[in-house]
Formats: C-alpha cells, structure tokens, sequence
C-alpha cells in the first residue's frame, strides 16, 4: 500500500487527501476551515495539522507528504523535496504571491513537524509552465526592472494541464512527444495552456493568476492602462484596484454572480447582462485557441478540464461553434454523454480530438511527491 498525503494549505483553511496511488484513489479527504477564527476547529495550522492526522488513525502508511505550493518563481522548474533552504525561499517567493505562498508555508511547517520522518515535497503551480521560451514568458517592460523584481509570466494551474495533458495522450494511445495540445481549464479560475510534445509553450496565466480568460471573480487580460485611468479618475488605490480586479470582475463583475451556473440560468430566461458576460467569455476563450493554434503551428487535441469544462455540455458547445475550418468539430450526443471518465466529443475520425478530461490535481501531486519516497 503507497499511501501520499496531499495538503493544500490555505490561508485559514487545510484541504487534504490521503491517496492511494496502488489504486490511485483517495482513501480519506477533507477539509479543516476557520482554522485561527473565533469559533473555527483549530487555533492554528499546526493544530489543524494535529487534527487531521488524528482524523487518519494508525493504520496509515505514509510513505511522502506533497505540498501544493502556487508560486515556485523563476528557480522551481520541478516537483521538489522540501528542506529548511526550499522552506525558505517558499516563503521568500510569498513576494510573487502574498496571498498563497504565506499559507502554504504554514501547511509545510505543521506538516513537517508532525511528521518527521518522511519526504516532504512540494510541487508548485508554475512549475510545468517553466518550459515557456522567453518571447512568451517575457513581459516588453523595462528589462533592469523586470529582472529586479522578478516580473515575468510564470503561468498556473501547472498542475493540472500536466496531468491533463499526459492523460489525454494514454487515453489517445499516442505518445505525448508527438502531440500539440490546448488544455482548457475552466473553473472559478480559469487557464489555457498550449502543450507541445509534453512541454507547455505558452500560457494565459501571468505574473500572477490574474491574467488570460475571464474567471468566476477575476478580469483576466485588461489594458494595464485601466489601472492608471482608475487611480487617477476614480482616486483607487492600490489595495482597491486588486480587489477590483482579483475579486470584484469576471462573471461576478459583469453579471452579479460568479457562478457559471447561475450565470447560465439568467442566459437561458434572457438576461440581457449574462447573455452579454457568456458573449464576452466565449470570445476571450477563442481567442487564445486561435492564438495557440498559430504558436503550435497546428492542433492534434483539445482538451476541457475542470468545473465548467468537465460538466457543462452548452458551454463547450459555443466555445467551439464555427471552429470546423480549424479542423475542430463537436459530435453533440458524444459531448451531451455525462461521465466521469475520459471521452471523446469530437466525432469518430475528425482532425483535432477534442476531450473532456477530469483532472485530479491531488493524484498528480501525489505522484510526484511519491518519486521522492
Ligand atoms: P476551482 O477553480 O475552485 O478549483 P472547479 O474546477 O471545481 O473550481 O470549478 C468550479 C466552477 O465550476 C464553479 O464556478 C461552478 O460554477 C462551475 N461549474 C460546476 N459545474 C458546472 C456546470 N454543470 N455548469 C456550469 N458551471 C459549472
């Protein structure tokens, strides 16, 4: 029995799985909340640490703990073993990432401490995007500045257009070298990813989650001239503007709410406002397609993942309609089928395969962390 335990630590909150890769399901999950809150379970992480493990009972047998870690900068390329010098430049990156890397750290540190003697590893959000050549990962700013503080696209969701990616090809029965892939990852936050034999090439993903499709509560792509116009216009500052952006935009700021499901409703009873936000998401989503497809120079496979890309059959549907003269069909009974499986719903035979793959974030970390065991 290989057992992985997967943490994703929060601000205030730890989400956990103990994952069995012989059967490559999770034996136990869950999620502490409030942790460090009047009233909440836990007075810090390292409780809430206690707590799960105890929650676990003895008859587990951890062979390595992963870390999900959002930000691994410009020096994690890979899933790596955690010690007190990658403990420390975690937390050095929380820079990049203010609100994720702190609470990721204070996961790793509970963790750590209460389970001594097995590896410890993290594996960061950036790191598949690492292979971005420089014309896509660099921003046209002042270069001294840039490389001072950092600034560059570092992309997200690595993770997860990983594992997707590689899953589609076994499910293709291809090999992954010979394949150029688009992976779109729709959820409350949402990203493209262009794969190339393996390797991501570009990404909508920037400095920080921020950038590319229109999310459940974030902008995405904006003129950066917005910011200035509001901060001089509207008296905004900073603080205000990333609330703006980051909290107070996507669906929720076009349309009121940031579930896509919500926003789907008001569209099919003809509201004005979510028919016009779905309009302005399905364009931004074609527009990277069109823009990956250019960069790969072709397109084998197209794959959704994710809360809207693995469960809503409509909305795959008008992201793809009018793409046939790229090769890219959709067969609607195929794509209507619900399943919690890999499956095709592009038609038997047509040019681009287009799927829906499930990704499972915590079964890819756990994988990488158990090549450290
Ligand atoms: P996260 O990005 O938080 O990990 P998920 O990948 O689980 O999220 O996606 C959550 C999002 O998926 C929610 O915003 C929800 O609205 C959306 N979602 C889930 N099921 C559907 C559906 N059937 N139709 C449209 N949206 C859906």
């Amino acid at each position: 029995m290989t057992q992985v335990f997967v943490v994703n630590s929060g601000s205030s909150s730890i989400k956990y799985q103990l994952v069995d890769l012989d059967t490559e399901k999770a034996v136990v999950s869950g999620l502490i909340e409030r942790i460090g809150e009047p009233g909440g379970g836990a007075g810090d992480h390292t409780e809430g640490m206690r707590q799960v493990l105890d929650a676990l009972g003895p008859d587990r047998e951890i062979v390595a703990v992963g870390h999900r870690v959002v930000h691994g900068g410009p020096r994690f390329s890979s899933a790596t073993l955690i010690d007190d010098d990658v403990e420390a430049e975690i937390d050095r990156l929380s820079a990049l990432a203010p609100l994720h890397n702190p609470a990721n750290v204070l996961g790793i540190r509970a963790a750590r401490a209460a389970l001594p003697d097995v590896p410890h590893v993290a594996v960061f959000d950036t790191a598949f995007h690492q292979t971005l050549p420089p014309e896509a990962y660099t921003y046209a700013i002042d270069a001294e500045v840039a490389e001072k503080y950092e600034v560059r696209r570092y992309g997200f969701h690595g993770t997860s257009h990983e594992y997707v990616s590689r899953q589609a090809a076994v499910f293709l029965d291809r090999p992954l070298e010979s394949l150029k892939t688009i992976v779109l990852h729709l959820g409350n936050g949402a990203s493209v990813t262009a794969v190339d034999g393996g390797r991501s090439v570009d990404t909508s993903m920037g400095l920080t989650p921020l950038e590319g499709l229109v999310m459940g509560t974030r902008s995405g792509d904006i003129d950066a001239g917005v910011l200035f116009h509001l901060a001089r216009q509207a008296g905004m500052g900073v603080d205000e503007l990333d609330t703006l952006l980051n909290r107070r935009s996507g669906l929720l700021g076009l349309t009121g709410t940031g579930d896509m499901r919500d926003v789907q409703e008001a569209a099919a009873q003809g509201d004005e406002q979510a028919l016009a936000a779905l309009a302005v998401w399905r364009h931004r989503i074609r527009h990277y397609i069109g823009a990956y497809i250019a960069g790969l120079g072709g397109l084998d496979v197209l794959v959704f993942t994710a809360g809207i890309g693995e469960n809503n059959a409509l909305l795959r549907r008008r992201a793809l309609a009018g793409l046939e003269f790229l090769g890219i069909e959709i067969d609607d009974d195929r794509n209507e089928l619900s399943s919690r499986v890999a499956r095709f719903i592009s038609p038997e035979g047509a040019p681009v395969a287009v799927l829906v793959v499930p990704t499972n974030e915590e079964l890819e970390i756990a994988r990488q962390a158990a090549a450290f065991a």
